[in-house]
């Protein structure tokens, strides 16, 4: 019988839980030893007897030099991979193009460790996709987040005592995150507007029910994976000009761009922001990748001088934990039962899936862009 580890996460404004006691079931039930760290699910709902309940053990932080496959959301510290068994499996969001130095811990140590970033987006692999899972929420939380702190009501409402307008949100970039906020803005009733470089999207922004905005930029384009290739300066600049208007009239402003492996583009400028109306809400859904908007901070709000709410929060699907784990949960199992053959999980690096998501492997690096 194979050990699984479930860490409870180190970095204290994390509120998720790799694996959920409902997974938890199922793998026992698969033959899997299941080990959860003391107090893991706390704080997205689940207590150590819930995991009792369904068959696993719980234990303390000593147990992963025990484990044959160690799961977390965040990454370990160069310290704790050290202390992992060799020859055991690692899976969590490790933020590989940032941490070379992690990569070769895993490397040295000879434990395998897969990315969940590097998961193909390709729809066999949707199921185990955490990308789209965890940015699906953080779009319907974006929402929810300037919802909560706007002064006024998103819906048009016809009343004895007047009509109110509906308000204007400008959703910048529209993957998973952008798409789900989106719906979630019109849900509420507001009116949406929406822009991304990827021609594709206008029509799934039309499908939503939203006004996509037209800027001409010249060639833009996607990589096979689907993510967004880099604008140059000038093409950056008319991006800026061709929003500016529709940013000075929006009450909210969610920016999701991204660029896979590298900096996010600074699309919103000072100036820009400076324009807009007193009370405005921006969420800047890139910050913790260098932040789409001129003046956001990781973790802050910022209120600008002419009162514009400027709205950092770097992992806004941890304000929903119980779902967000949930959904997490359901990808890590998901991608263990892939890869499970005759009872046995295997490390196939000749699966597509596996080769692309794992970093390290036997001793080494397994993907150059990461030594
Ligand atoms: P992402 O988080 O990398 O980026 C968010 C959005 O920002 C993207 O739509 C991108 O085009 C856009 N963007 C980048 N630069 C921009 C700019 N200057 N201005 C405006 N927008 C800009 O994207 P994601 O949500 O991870 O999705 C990446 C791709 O993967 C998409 O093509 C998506 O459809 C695809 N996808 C496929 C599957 C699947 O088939 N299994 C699942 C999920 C996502």
């Amino acid at each position: 019988m194979k050990t699984l580890y479930v860490i409870s996460e180190r970095d204290p404004r994390e509120t998720r839980v790799a694996l959920i006691p409902a997974d938890a079931e199922k793998l026992s039930k698969a033959g899997w030893h299941v080990n959860v760290e003391s107090g893991a699910g706390v704080k997205s709902g689940f207590s150590d007897a819930d995991y009792q309940s369904v068959g696993a053990t719980v234990v303390g932080s000593a147990f992963a030099s025990e484990a044959d496959f160690i799961v977390s959301v965040r990454k370990p510290s160069e310290a704790e991979v050290s202390k992992y068994k060799k020859g055991s499996f690692h899976l969590s969001l490790l933020d590989p193009f940032n941490e070379k130095a992690l990569i070769k811990a895993f490397a040295d140590a000879e434990v395998t460790a897969a990315s969940f970033e590097m998961i193909p987006r390709s729809s066999i692999a949707q199921k185990m996709d955490v990308l789209s899972s965890q940015s699906n929420l953080a779009g319907y939380c974006g929402v929810i987040r300037a919802a909560s702190v706007i002064n006024r009501i998103l819906p048009m409402m016809m009343t004895p005592a007047g009509t109110i307008s509906p308000l204007k949100f400008f959703i910048v970039g529209v993957g998973v995150a952008g798409l789900q906020a989106i719906a979630t803005a019109k849900r509420l009733g507001a009116r949406v507007e929406a822009f991304d470089t990827r021609p594709v999207v206008e029509e799934q922004v039309r499908s939503l029910g939203a006004k996509f905005v037209k800027i001409d930029i010249g060639e833009t384009g996607q990589t096979a994976q689907g993510y967004a290739k880099a604008l140059t300066p000038e093409q950056i600049e008319m991006q800026r000009k061709g929003m500016a208007k529709v940013c000075a009239q929006s009450d909210v402003i969610i920016t999701t761009a991204k660029l896979f492996g590298r900096k996010a583009p600074r699309i919103i400028s000072g100036e820009m922001v400076a324009a807009m109306k007193p009370g405005s809400v921006i969420v800047d859904m890139a910050v913790e990748s260098g932040g789409n908007v001129e003046g956001s901070k990781p973790d802050e709000t910022v209120i600008t001088p002419n009162g514009v709410m400027i709205i950092g929060d770097t992992c806004l699907e941890a304000r929903v934990p119980a779902t967000a784990s949930q959904m997490y949960s359901a990808n890590v199992r998901n991608f263990i039962e892939h890869f499970t053959r005759d009872g046995e999980f295997k490390v196939d690096m000749e699966d597509p899936i596996m080769k692309s998501a794992v970093v390290a492997y036997g001793g080494k690096i397994t993907d150059e862009r990461f030594m």
